[in-house]
């Protein structure tokens, strides 16, 4: 199968059925095996029903359906879970989206060599408390990644399919998969501006919570990119500088109380502070001690290493 179409939904019963004829007059016109996946994030209207009707009178859509809405991020992991084509497309759901941009995406995965083109919005048809914090989001993201792309959040997404296997979105990490990619290894990322449009039917289903859960998780993922395979690394070397000062503190302490024996050691505030560092040591220690018996634990660390190999398949 050349192609797989991922398309996270919630609450869209609208836009399905246009989206789906869109998509399929652009894919069928270029003659792509393809498939539509849409996952349905636990919409509450009938958007299920729709796509059993287009399922129902196109075979090559197909579905899944969450119990409850766990978040785009949810949905996108299914959804590469299933996919089998070689090159694999994300968009929303909302027509905001254009499939006239599925043929150049996917040339320039399959011809070109990138592992992951973004699309990039330049001209956006949102209003403007979503478009300002979204750049400052954006050179924020670039500055941390080192990956020089206008526009990370964008839905409309291209990816070889060892991308997609090989990393894991949770939580609201939808925004950074440039980067969970980059992580994995993948470093031809590529960037190709596409169209944008108004959103059509129903509202969007981000409130501006998003930029402030966005930068937390920017926050989570820069270290679990930088340090989550050695965590000790990153609290021991905390730990130990903290530790360090206490110590230092306290020994200056000590021996200027035998050379001038004129205070009692726990007058001088200094004394306080140099506790203080040695137990925050002591603590980022045990921090780093646990955090490396978590990985330890997650059965996949050592999964996705291998690109290529020769002789001893399994
Ligand atoms: N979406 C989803 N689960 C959610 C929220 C959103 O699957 O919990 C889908 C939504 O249906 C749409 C896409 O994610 O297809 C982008 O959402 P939206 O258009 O609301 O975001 P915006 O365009 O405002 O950034
Ligand atoms: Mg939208």
């Amino acid at each position: 199968m050349h192609l797989s179409i991922v398309i996270p939904l919630f609450n869209e019963e609208e836009s399905l059925p246009e989206l789906e004829a869109w998509i399929r007059r652009v894919v069928e016109e270029k003659a792509y095996l393809y498939e539509i996946i849409f996952v349905d994030d636990g919409s509450k209207d009938k958007s299920w029903q729709v796509i059993e009707q287009l399922a129902a009178a196109n075979p090559n859509v197909k579905g899944i359906k969450f119990r409850r809405n766990y978040g785009k991020s949810a949905a996108l992991n299914r959804g590469f879970d299933m996919a089998q084509g070689k090159v694999v497309i994300t968009m929303d759901a909302d027509l905001q989206d254009s499939p006239d941009e599925i043929p150049e995406l996917y040339r320039m995965i399959a011809e070109d060599g990138y592992d992951l083109v973004s699309g990039w919005k330049q001209r956006r048809y949102d209003p403007l408390s979503k478009t300002l914090p979204s750049r400052f989001f954006n050179a924020v993201t670039r500055w941390i990644s080192k990956i020089q792309l206008h526009d990370f959040n964008c839905g409309l997404k291209s990816y070889r399919v060892e991308v997609v296997k090989s990393i894991e979105v949770y939580g609201e990490m939808h925004r950074y998969v440039p980067l969970l990619a980059k992580w994995a290894g993948f470093e031809r990322i590529g960037e190709k501006v596409v169209e944008h449009r108004a959103r059509k039917y129903g509202v969007t289903k981000f409130g501006l919570e998003r930029f402030v859960n966005g930068f937390l998780d920017l926050m989570s993922i820069t270290f679990v990119g930088r340090f989550g395979k050695r965590p000790m690394h990153f609290f021991g070397t905390l730990g130990i500088l903290s530790f360090a000062v206490g110590v230092v503190i306290l020994l200056y302490l000590s021996i200027a109380k035998l050379i001038y024996q004129t205070y009692g050691i726990a007058d001088r505030p200094l004394f306080y502070f140099g506790i203080l560092t040695i137990i925050i040591g002591t603590q980022l220690f045990v921090t780093g001690f646990l955090a490396e018996l978590v990985t330890r634990n997650a059965p996949e660390r050592n999964q996705y290493l291998i690109e290529k190999r020769i002789g001893g398949e399994s």
